[in-house]
């Protein structure tokens, strides 16, 4: 059980957040509201019933099931004012549940206007930026953006995205690529990392990810090939030693979320996740929450796993937050003015 006092103690360390998908990081209220009012479910329907078609909250049989979760809440944000409120309410809890300071969210244009293309690339940026800055002018938090290629999709159209984002750079601040990495190694997107590289965008890759044999692989193309600064997920690196040599000896970041991989089979349980075991290696760690309100988490979840059942100290943890707070691609003033000394 944990205890009050040890909760008050892991919400006081400031944190940062830098593995949040804003797609899937809604307040459950809201959405709910948005399901009912879209009429996706009924009226005065109960917490459960939302639960059951919007959220993974037991480690995942089949993929499709999971993945049309992930569908039906995208298919919510269907209006500006939703993205606007979707990403205020998301920095908000961030800040007053978890005490987050530094705040990195992600978003993947391609797969919100494949639904709704009449809302404009532009448009939709424009009204994420808004939700960010309420929520910078409320409370003392940084917020970047970076913008999210899908790997599954054409190389022709995710070099459209990393263009984009090129061009809205200081807006947008670094370009990841995320999905399926088993069927969609990162090879063939080497040339778009390098050149949003050579622009000065922040490289982050989702690699390593899932419990696969060539998963830990990814993690040394990612950074020997497409540059990357850090490494989303990066789990199954405690399965090769060369590869913890490699981010030992880079001081790359692993943006590790263990509530994610045991939803995702990533890990057999909260228990065995290798984050600690990674620190004790000298790989610097860093604690994210991926996709809060699809899994019913929030930040302060994965430090209670950190803390009270993998064994990490306040100062582990504290480290872990000094590393990310380097590791952000958000500019130096910017941090420096929220970030306590
Ligand atoms: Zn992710």
């Amino acid at each position: 059980m944990i205890s009050s006092g040890n909760d008050r103690d892991l919400f006081n360390i400031p944190k940062v957040e830098l593995h949040c998908h804003l797609e899937l990081a809604y307040r459950l209220a809201t959405m709910k509201a948005w399901a009912i009012e879209d009429g996706d479910l009924p009226e005065g329907c109960s917490d459960e019933e939302f639960k059951a078609k919007y959220m993974v909250l037991s480690p995942m049989n089949d993929l499709p099931t999971v993945l049309q979760k992930f569908l039906v809440t995208r298919d919510r944000i269907k209006s500006l004012e939703r993205i606007e409120r979707l990403t205020f309410e998301a920095c908000e809890d961030m800040y007053l549940i978890s005490n987050v300071r530094i705040l990195e969210l992600r978003y993947a244009p391609s797969f919100v206007l494949e639904v709704y293309p009449e809302l404009g690339a532009d448009r939709m940026h424009e009204a994420i930026m808004r939700g960010c800055a309420r929520a910078e002018v409320k409370y003392p938090i940084a917020v970047g953006i970076i913008c999210l290629l899908q790997r599954i999709k054409s190389v022709t159209e995710n070099e459209y995205w990393a263009d984009f984002a090129i061009e809205r750079k200081g807006e947008i601040l670094g370009i990841d690529l995320a999905d399926d990495e088993v069927n969609y190694p990162p090879e063939p997107f080497t040339h778009i990392f390098q050149k949003a590289k050579s622009a000065g965008l922040g490289i982050t890759v989702h690699a390593g990810e899932p419990n696969d044999p060539n998963a830990s692989n990814n993690i040394l193309t990612s950074i020997e090939m497409l540059g990357a600064d850090r490494i989303g997920h990066g789990v199954q690196a405690i399965m090769d030693l060369k590869v913890i040599e490699v981010l030992r000896e880079s001081k790359i970041p692993l943006e590790l979320c263990p509530t994610s991989n045991v939803l995702t089979k990533a890990v057999d349980s909260a228990d065995k996740h290798p984050i600690k075991r990674l620190f004790d290696l000298g790989v610097r760690t860093t604690l994210n929450s991926d996709d809060p309100g699809v899994m019913g988490i929030t930040l302060m979840t994965e430090y209670e796993i950190a803390h009270n059942i993998l064994g990490m100290t306040l100062n582990e943890l504290e480290k872990c937050n000094q590393w990310a707070m380097e590791a952000s691609f958000i500019c130096k003033e910017k941090k420096a003015v929220v970030w306590p000394v």
